[in-house]
């Protein structure tokens, strides 16, 4: 009979916060897949689990993956832990999820500390609808890509990042929601020095300019309003083509131009310009 994989959620800083459960299921598993085996191995020495350990991070997960879903084939069962919180969540892991469900085998995940959720919580954001961005990429378009498609974005954001990105991505994220909107910054949640800011994006510029950023941080980030997402209407969007033609742009350039403006998908804007000289064309 095939074993199980286990999600195993760590502590994200206070050792107390390791459950029954998970520690049930350390004890009870055939053995451990961990991000680093140095980090996890000394949380085991802490919880006085003696229990063998193997490697599955980022670069190996290719091949660990396949290793790991034979061993569970085979009748042992995996516990799967990242470096801290929840396995598969901006942390290796949502590969060998995958893995498991296509080779049939069962996954069981057991609820525990995340930083997201721990940090939305405590935000003071609105918690109703919100979504987890993860880290921004560190290449430029990507980033500016990702940071676009949120513009219009009105459920609270959750992003990661760490101390020494801190501040360009603040400043990132002030160009595209505007310095005004609110950001709660969740720092070293559950450790000694844990620590919630509650400001705004240009507030918080200058805040780590003048005291710079240490330890882990969650950004929580407030919705746009809904008044700023109206969406443009059609005749908008062909009148700002038309006017930006008048004044010499070629077409393509004054779709481009308004579909950034009026924050539309291009092929919208083109498809309405085109239909408009159409219209001209016919009278
Ligand atoms: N899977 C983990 C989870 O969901 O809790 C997150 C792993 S991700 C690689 C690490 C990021 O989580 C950090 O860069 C930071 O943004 C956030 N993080 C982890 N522990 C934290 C803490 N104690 N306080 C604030 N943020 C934390």
């Amino acid at each position: 009979m095939a074993g199980m994989l286990y999600l195993v959620p760590t502590p994200i800083g206070n050792l107390g916060d390791i459950s029954q459960r998970c520690r049930e299921t350390l004890e009870q598993a055939d053995f451990i897949a961990a991000e680093d085996t140095r980090v996890s191995l000394k949380l085991l020495n802490h919880l006085g689990i003696k229990k063998s350990l193997v490697s599955y991070y980022e670069h190996n997960k290719a091949f660990k993956g396949d290793q790991i879903v034979q061993r569970i084939l085979a009748g042992e069962t995996c516990a799967l832990v990242s470096d801290a919180g929840s396995p598969a969540i901006s942390d290796p892991g949502e590969d060998l999820v995958k893995q498991c469900a296509q080779a049939g085998i069962v996954v069981c995940a057991i609820p525990g500390p995340c930083a997201a959720i721990t940090a939305l919580s405590i935000s003071g954001q609105a918690t109703g609808r919100f979504c987890f961005e993860g880290f921004l990429s560190t290449a430029k378009k990507s980033r500016r890509e990702h940071l676009d498609s949120l513009k219009n974005e009105t459920r609270t954001m959750i992003f990661y990042e760490a101390p020494h990105k801190l501040s360009a991505t603040l400043e990132d994220l002030a160009e595209a929601f505007g310095s005004d909107r609110g950001i709660s910054l969740c720092r070293e949640l559950t450790k000694l020095h844990e620590e919630v800011i509650r400001t705004t994006l240009g507030q918080a510029i200058g805040y780590y300019q003048e005291n710079p950023p240490k330890g882990e941080f969650v950004l929580v980030v407030a919705g746009a309003p809904a008044q700023e997402t109206a969406v443009a209407s059609d005749s908008d969007a062909a009148a700002r083509v038309a006017q930006l033609m008048q004044e010499g742009m070629s077409r393509k350039d004054a779709v481009k131009q308004t579909a950034k403006e009026l924050n539309l998908p291009k092929n919208v804007v083109y498809d309405i310009a085109l239909s408009q000289s159409e219209d001209t064309i016919c009278e």
